[in-house]
């Protein structure tokens, strides 16, 4: 049943001052009543102090508000229950309001709901999780944008003009072979083209928000010993990062999360290579390939005051790069470039904002306002849209068929219906929820 009343904990498990269950659902009202004591309605969304009980015995005392349905999360009646944290209150609640009536929620369930309900489309659904996610600040910045429908808006408008270019070709259509018919072909090339623009624009959004959703992958590399380990330290800071072993064959890296100014970036540090007939080793540049080919950005360490050899030249030419000069302690001098201490911290910070401008310049320049695609489902939408409207355009020549035309519009369409969660909807929502966790 899509609406009965399902109970789960919204924060996470563990020890904590407080936790939250959330209770959503036709008749999660009723539910609430047998737990809640002195359950009321009719103060919606203000929190309540109550005793919380199960079969006659109390075993908490917290806050509980009502949200009648449609104004609320899921567009459902739902109410959100906060009572002491630690293993025993919460898994009291939720067994009480199980035991009440309600089952326990699935993954995503309640986004799920919101986006049936109307309350969110599936790419703000997306963003909740985004949010969730989020490790960096622009990362919380872009995911909250998205869930307030910076996106949505854009694809929203699109999709209308794409409505109203399919109106004007039935128009077309139900009006043959009028030279000087109601609608001029040129107005329809016009919207084609005004609408596959629009698509291109997004579409190039796609690669910087793939970079903001997973992290910009930064590649320290450079000869044996140059400082890259401790560089790879010294970006990182201390607490804030993440540093996981990621075992490969006979060559491991090490990848770092953190953010650089606010900026997301995954900064992997590889070991040596040890297949001697590899180019790279040829080149004396240690570096793994795979790490090499995915970078968005090469930090390439060179020591201060030495020379940059032929296979340091070389592999800057070949990835996008940023020479960073090590162990600027050791020279005395001005040196040429970002020069860095990985011992006294000179430069660190300065390196960050360098990297930060030129892995997320576009960004930053568009005062970091812009929507963008940040998943594959959206641009595999977005490109399915593009090729429909090409295939469009195609048939937009004298003697044409508006039919046609029309077909392919409706393609696209149905492309941008689909990655908003307009159709399809079940099969759709079951691939992006897959992802989520209970009581979202
Ligand atoms: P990697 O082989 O490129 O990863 O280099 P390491 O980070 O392991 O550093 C090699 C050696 O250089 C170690 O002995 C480090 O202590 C030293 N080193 C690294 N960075 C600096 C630096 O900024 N200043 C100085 N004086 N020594 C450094």
């Amino acid at each position: 049943m899509l609406s009965d009343p399902i109970a789960a904990l919204a924060t996470p498990p563990g020890r904590s001052a407080l936790a939250v269950v959330r209770l959503s659902g036709r008749g999660a009202f009723e539910v609430a009543a047998r737990v809640v004591v002195g359950f009321r309605t009719d103060r919606p969304r203000t929190a309540t102090l109550a005793v919380f009980r199960e079969g006659g015995e109390a075993f908490d005392r917290g806050l509980y508000t009502v949200f009648p349905a449609p104004h609320s999360y899921t567009g459902e009646d739902l109410v959100e229950l906060s009572c002491h944290g630690g293993q025993v209150a919460p898994a009291k609640l939720l067994a009480a309001l199980h035991a009440a009536g309600a089952r326990p929620a699935a993954p995503g369930e309640f986004t799920r709901r919101a986006v049936l309900n109307g309350k969110l489309d599936l790419v703000q659904a997306e963003a909740v999780g985004d949010m969730i996610d989020a490790v960096a600040p622009a990362q919380a910045r872009a995911a909250l944008r998205q869930l307030e429908g910076g996106l949505s808006r854009r694809l929203g408008e699109l999709r209308e003009a794409l409505v109203e270019l399919q109106a004007l070709l039935s128009y077309e259509i139900d009006f043959p072979g009028e030279d000087d018919g109601p609608v001029r072909p040129e107005r329809i090339a016009a919207s084609l083209e005004d609408a596959a623009s629009r698509i291109a624009r997004l579409l190039a959004t796609a690669p910087s928000a793939d970079r903001m959703r997973h992290g910009a992958l930064l590649v320290l590399a450079g000869r044996p010993n140059v400082g890259k380990s401790s560089l790879f330290n010294a970006l990182l800071g201390t607490s804030r990062a993440l540093v996981t072993e990621i075992p490969g064959t006979t060559r491991d890296a090490i990848e770092g999360h953190t953010d650089f100014l606010g900026w997301p970036v995954r900064l992997a540090d590889t070991a040596g290579l040890s297949d001697s007939g590899d180019r790279l080793e040829r080149m004396g540049v240690e570096v793994s390939r795979r790490y090499l080919s995915a970078a968005d950005l090469v930090l390439l360490c060179i020591e201060a005051g030495r020379e940059c050899g032929p296979d340091e030249a070389a592999l800057a030419s070949e990835r996008p790069s940023l020479v960073v000069r090590t162990k600027h302690d050791l020279v005395n001098g001005a040196v040429e470039g970002l020069a860095v201490s990985a011992v006294t911290g000179e430069g660190i910070e300065d390196l960050r904002r360098a990297v930060a401008d030129r892995v997320f310049g576009d960004r930053i320049a568009m005062g970091d306002l812009e929507p963008g695609l940040s998943r594959d489902r959206h641009r595999t939408a977005l490109l399915r849209a593009e090729s429909a409207l090409a295939e469009a355009a195609a048939h937009l020549t004298p003697g044409g068929d508006p039919v046609l035309v029309s077909h392919h519009v409706r393609e696209a369409t149905v492309a941008l219906d689909e990655l908003l969660g307009v159709v399809d909807v079940e099969e759709v929502l079951g691939k992006v929820f897959a992802g989520f966790c209970v009581g979202k």
